[in-house]
């Protein structure tokens, strides 16, 4: 098999890699290990910035979400027993969607698969070769035979735990990591959200957070230690500990089943240089946010369309410029969003020390005095124009 643009991962990146070829009119083929109802139902992301939905609304994908998401203008911080609201509408003039990745996820497949694209579910990628010569091939897997994707390019798309960052030869790359001695349970609830925006809530027994992936349906997550067992938190547990550490006057949280349980471990981590010769890292491949700050689905999309600006380039008039820039580009932005994912984090997680604990406070406090203290909050969620 043989294509212009071989893509490992149908996870957002990957997928909206393929599309915004195709609308340039460039071949690719997708690999995905999983199947289309695994990947399709994976619960992430629900916060997508104002430069990302315009993105998504400019390369026609925007339909549905402008219909079924919500449109965002602020969130709550909450700490010490009372509550900020951020205005991103008045401090920065932008807002943001919520509107779920498997959403985003499942809009992008039935796109592609319409459009008559390439996506092969069940191809598990297990080697990259030649990434230092004009023809690259991806070895994987299909149906238990092995196969081989001979391409012009690799976009490795394929996440945290995939083949693509391991693909850059030592020497030539470089990782910058930090691990946190906590995790979130994150819980999702078929309940009507109890608040009408994002609730941030910094409080002694930890960070909690209320989201909402639709009118009907809550997304709340809880600061615990790394290595908690989800099934130590029944949901009576979890609904006590989230109205403790959300509490204000006045404000109630509303209970309904719980329909899924998991845990999130939280780390930052960026490799540089994000390609080397034919091989292009992209979203999670090639970096991680703890997702506090609401980043991580997009950066793997700002990545996506940088790699493809980059393709379009060298397919329409052989200019290899921006490809080569592609690295330099996409790290400039990953670094803004490591360092404002590690601030809310850091703003907003409990670590047991009483030291940690004053600057917290003293800094919330600041936020709430400050309208340029809050301006950057505002920027940095709702995303910053690319620089
Ligand atoms: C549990 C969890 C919760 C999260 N919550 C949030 C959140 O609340 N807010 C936020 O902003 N971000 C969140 N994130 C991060 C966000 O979801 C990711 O940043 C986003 O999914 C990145 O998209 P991606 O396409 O780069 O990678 P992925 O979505 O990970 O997609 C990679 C794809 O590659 C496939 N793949 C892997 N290896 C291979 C292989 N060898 N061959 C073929 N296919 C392969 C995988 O199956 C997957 O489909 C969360 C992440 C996780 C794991």
């Amino acid at each position: 098999m043989r294509t212009r643009v071989g893509i490992i991962g149908a996870g957002p990146a990957g997928l909206l890699l393929s599309h915004l070829l195709h609308l340039a009119g460039i071949e690719s083929v997708v690999l995905e290990t999983r199947d289309r109802a695994y990947v399709e139902a994976r619960q992430r992301a629900g916060v997508v910035e104002h430069g990302v939905a315009r993105l998504l609304r400019h390369s026609g994908l925007g339909e549905r979400m402008d219909r079924e998401g919500i449109t965002h203008d602020g969130i709550e911080l909450r700490f010490d027993g009372r509550s900020h609201r951020v205005d991103f509408s008045d401090l920065c003039g932008r807002s943001v969607e919520i509107w779920a990745q498997t959403e985003i996820v499942k809009d992008l497949t039935a796109r592609r698969l319409a459009d008559g694209g390439q996506v092969l579910f069940g191809a598990r990628a297990t080697a990259i070769e030649g990434i230092e010569t004009d023809s690259p091939r991806v070895r994987h897997t299909l149906e238990g035979r092995e196969e081989v994707l001979e391409c012009d390019y690799v976009a490795a798309c394929d996440g945290f735990h995939g083949i693509g960052r391991r693909s850059l030869p030592e020497g030539v790359v470089r990782t910058f990591e930090r691990l946190y001695p906590f995790s979130w349970l994150g819980v999702l609830a078929d309940v009507p959200p109890s608040c009408e925006e994002l609730v941030y809530a910094r409080h002694e027994r930890g960070f909690a957070l209320h989201s909402m992936r639709s009118e009907e349906v809550s997304r709340l997550y809880l600061q615990v230690p790394n290595g908690t067992d989800p099934d130590d938190w029944p949901e009576e547990r979890v609904w006590e500990e989230l109205a403790e550490r959300m509490a204000v006057p006045g404000w109630e949280l509303r209970r309904g089943p719980l329909t899924s349980k998991g845990l999130t471990p939280m780390r930052s981590l960026v490799t540089e240089p994000m390609s080397h010769g034919r091989l292009y890292l992209a979203g999670d491949a090639a970096h991680i946010v703890p997702p506090t700050g609401a980043k991580g689905l997009n950066l793997a999309l700002h990545d996506v369309a940088l790699l493809a600006e980059g393709l379009r380039a060298r397919y329409t008039h052989g200019g290899t410029g921006a490809l080569e820039n592609y690295s330099a580009a996409a790290l400039r932005r990953v670094w803004r969003a490591e360092h404002f994912s590690y601030w809310m984090t850091t703003l907003l997680h409990t670590s047991g020390d009483a030291f940690d604990h004053r600057l917290q406070l003293s800094h919330l406090e600041y936020l709430a005095s400050s309208r340029a203290a809050s301006t950057q909050l505002a920027e940095n969620y709702t995303g910053l124009p690319h620089p």
